[in-house]
């Protein structure tokens, strides 16, 4: 395979250059290889229109207020189609991103957000250690959402599973009935679901993950998690007649 020379990193904005950790020990097509596909992606012309570099989008991000994170340089990365600091965004900084969209509010029509999405699902399905390593923690929360259809529920506020929810877990797990009870709105009233999910749209849910390349991801991010969730929905798919 012929070996494209990189672009010289563009240094106007110091921020922009290049941290002495980065990849630098990954070849630079396959880095080449990843931007290709993020760039192939049919949502990709939507997300990206050029870059003014007014920052709008750093003051809108709650992210960039915790963390050292920025959407502005996710922006100008992809626009200067930068493939090593990509590269190195794909494999750090996209993580730190909470997936509101308060930065769609782009002067130029861009959405940051979204480009992050595109990064984070090219890093998943192509198996970066950095993703996995990410994605470690929530394996009960895409179990949850991916069986039941449902989002994290009530007794998944455990001290171990969220440590960096703080001290005040523990509090409300250890009287966790008493708290559901306690709180509006008056659904329920369980602590293992926040909402009933219909059999047919979680059989709705189920076919699409099935036949897009969503569980394909969870295999790349955890195969063990990918086995239990697909028992679970083979099982009720057989149960109501698809043969799967
Ligand atoms: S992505 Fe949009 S809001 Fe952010 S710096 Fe560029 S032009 Fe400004
Ligand atoms: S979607 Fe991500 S980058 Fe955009 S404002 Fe929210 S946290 Fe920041």
């Amino acid at each position: 395979m012929s070996v494209t020379a990189p672009p010289a990193p563009f240094t106007a904005d110091p921020g922009a250059t290049l941290s002495p950790d980065s990849y630098l020990d990954v070849a630079y097509e396959d880095k080449l290889a990843l931007w290709e596909e993020v760039k192939a992606d049919d949502r990709f012309p939507d997300y990206l229109y050029g870059c003014y570099e007014c920052g709008i989008c750093v003051a809108a991000c709650p992210s960039a207020r915790f963390y050292d994170f920025s959407p502005r340089k996710i922006a100008q990365a992809a626009a200067r189609e930068d493939v090593e600091l990509i590269f190195e965004q794909m494999n750090d900084d996209v993580w730190n991103c909470s997936q509101c969209f308060s930065c769609n509010r782009c002067p130029r029509q861009n959405s940051p957000g979204g480009l992050i999405t595109l990064l984070r699902e090219v890093a998943v399905r192509n198996g970066l250690g950095t993703a996995k390593e990410a994605l470690e923690g929530y394996g009960r929360v895409v179990y949850k959402i991916m069986t039941t259809g449902t989002q994290i529920s009530p007794d998944m506020l455990q001290p171990d599973a969220f440590p960096d929810w703080g001290p005040d877990v523990e509090k409300t797990s250890d009287n966790l009935e008493l708290w559901r009870r306690a709180l509006p709105p008056e659904t329920l009233h369980t602590t293992e679901m926040s909402w009933q999910v219909s059999d047919e749209t979680l059989i709705e849910l189920y076919l699409i993950w099935l036949h897009s390349d969503v569980m394909d991801m969870i295999a790349e991010a955890d195969e063990g998690l990918h086995m239990i969730i697909l028992d679970v929905m083979e099982e009720t798919l057989e149960d109501a007649g698809y043969e799967v």
